[in-house]
């Protein structure tokens, strides 16, 4: 159960899907007001109702990442972490201090085997210790690989999308 509340921000009625109501990733959500909140709060889908984003969660993420400020929104999807930004503002996550605190997220989590995506729009980046991978399109049942590797310049990361 989130300690936080969400207050006036409403980004995830932007930036994530919700099939129940044939909503898509980014687009605002008909039902959301422009001062914050939702038009049919009594009556959301079930997936607005579960839904809380990882600044909600997690406290350690300080008030720079409140999704309304940071104009990213932390989600979790098949056991992976998925930072999503706001396309109007593409570039939110290579500034400071979201681009140092992603990496850090990643660095903590790839030994656990959980990869840290950006995504804008359908376009998503895998950030490794090496470099940040430029996946393109993603669909939901395809699978990325990550495999370390020893390269010229020590340890690399193999990566391999196999399409669903
Ligand atoms: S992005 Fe997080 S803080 Fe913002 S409205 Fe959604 S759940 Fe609440
Ligand atoms: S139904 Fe309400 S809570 Fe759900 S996405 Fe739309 S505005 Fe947000």
């Amino acid at each position: 159960m989130a300690k936080r509340e969400c207050g006036s921000c409403t980004l995830c009625c932007k930036v994530m899907s919700v099939p129940e109501i044939g909503k898509t990733e980014n687009a605002w959500c008909t039902h959301c007001l422009p001062s914050g909140g939702c038009k049919i709060y009594q009556d959301r889908p079930g997936e607005c109702r579960t839904f809380n984003c990882g600044w909600l969660m997690d406290e350690s993420l300080g008030e720079d990442w409140y999704p309304k400020k940071a104009k990213i929104v932390l989600t979790m999807q098949s056991g992976h972490i998925v930072a999503r930004v706001d396309p109007a503002t593409p570039a939110a996550w290579r500034k400071s201090p979201y681009f140092e605190g992603l990496n850090r997220i990643m660095q903590k989590n790839l030994p656990k085997g959980m990869l840290v995506y950006v995504a804008i729009s359908d376009h998503f980046t895998l950030l490794l210790p090496d470099r940040q991978a430029e996946l393109g399109v993603l669909q939901a049942n395809d699978d990325v690989q990550v495999e370390p590797v020893s390269g010229p310049n020590g340890r690399e990361y193999k990566v391999t999308v196999v399409k669903g």
